[in-house]
């Protein structure tokens, strides 16, 4: 067992309620900054919202403008290496995204590396601007049990175990992070949260090796976000909806919408459809709270965005709880 590994006796210092990505990376960071961590899971961490993620590093701001810019350009960077060891499950793709006529480039657009304008030659028939770059995509399948081995690797462990109140937890361990997606809200009894329905279309891939995001479809953004054995097609998010289960309809529209922009989808065979409700907040929150028994760590509210976000915020988690106050176990960087 590495030193200053969690031994199946000894008490965590840090629990983190949550194995989503937020959770998971959260977890990842502090058991490589000397924390003894173990991970509180509702649910498998194979079967979460994250889980599903299509995996692409989106530039989406969300409120606040500062944290957005800081947490995405610091997942970029860690995910951009991450695209540098075999295993991880990310990997750098050509992407290629369509604007409107009088369309902007948005500010987290900026950081996508080797950006610049398509040429004409370069776009679909009937659009007239866009975007070529590089960006990161990551397959969750293979990602989540890496930030897994990950995790183990600095002797930190994962539990099966609901927490009702985050008293539970303090209990136990004197950090508590509170990465538990949408039902993070309750824990943290915090009415501002909203659902927001995403869903994304999974299909074989007959070839599609790269990323193409069409901003300038009316009814939302269209992606087509390859991965090798398989292609997610979607964008639909919607605020508000508490029906997390897979909308047929919309995803029969989002296939149709693809197909006219990428023919080779016509004859894929579509394999599933992917959904969840995510944690939507007016702003993304991550923050100390300082109680009697201990702190807890509130990361969440990265509604569509999770992945996108989750180094920047995982690394704010660690900046605020600050290193294990214990001699002798900070270990190099995640
Ligand atoms: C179809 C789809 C595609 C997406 N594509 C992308 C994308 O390309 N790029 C991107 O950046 N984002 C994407 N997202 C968004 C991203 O998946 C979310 O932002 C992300 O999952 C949020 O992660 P999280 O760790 O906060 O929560 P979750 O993944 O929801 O994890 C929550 C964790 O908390 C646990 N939990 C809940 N309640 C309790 C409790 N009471 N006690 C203990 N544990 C509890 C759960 O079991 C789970 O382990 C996509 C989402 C969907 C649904």
């Amino acid at each position: 067992m590495p030193p200053g590994s969690t031994s199946s006796t000894s008490r965590p210092d840090a629990v983190v309620v949550g194995a989503g990505v937020v959770g998971l990376t959260s977890a990842v960071v502090l058991a490589s900054t000397g924390h003894r961590v173990e991970v509180w899971t509702a649910d498998d961490p194979a079967a979460t919202a994250s889980a599903r993620a299509a995996g692409v590093w989106t530039p989406l701001t969300l409120a606040p403008l500062a944290s957005s810019l800081a947490w995405a350009e610091q997942s970029l960077q860690d995910l951009c290496g991450l695209a540098r060891v075999a295993g991880s499950g990310v990997r750098m793709v050509e992407g290629l995204t369509l604007r409107p006529a009088d369309g902007t480039v948005p500010p987290l657009s900026r950081l996508s590396p080797d950006l610049r304008d398509a040429d004409p030659d370069e776009l679909p028939e009937g659009y007239t601007v866009g975007q070529r770059y590089r960006t990161p995509v990551t397959d969750m399948i293979t990602y989540v049990p890496w930030l897994l081995r990950r995790l183990e690797a600095y002797g930190g462990r994962v539990r099966r175990r609901r927490v009702e109140d985050l008293a539970e937890p303090l209990a136990v361990a004197p950090v508590v992070v509170n990465a538990a997606g949408l039902a993070a809200a309750g824990l943290a009894d915090d009415p501002t949260v909203r659902p927001v329905f995403s869903q994304y279309v999974v299909t074989e891939n007959p070839g599609i090796d790269r990323l193409l995001v069409d901003t300038s479809n009316p009814r939302g953004w269209v992606s087509i976000i390859p991965h090798p054995d398989r292609v997610h097609l979607g964008g639909v998010r919607k605020a508000g909806r508490t029906d997390g289960r897979a909308d047929r309809e919309l995803a029969a529209d989002v296939l149709r919408w693809c197909r006219e922009i990428e023919p080779r989808l016509v004859d894929a065979r579509m394999l599933r459809v992917d959904a969840a409700l995510l944690p939507g907040r007016p702003t993304m929150r991550v923050e100390l709270e300082r109680r009697d028994d201990g702190v807890v760590a509130h990361a969440y509210g990265h509604a569509t965005a999770g992945v996108t976000f989750s180094w920047g915020a995982a690394r704010e988690v660690a900046r605020l709880v600050g290193p294990a106050r214990r001699a002798g176990t900070a270990r190099a960087g995640a």
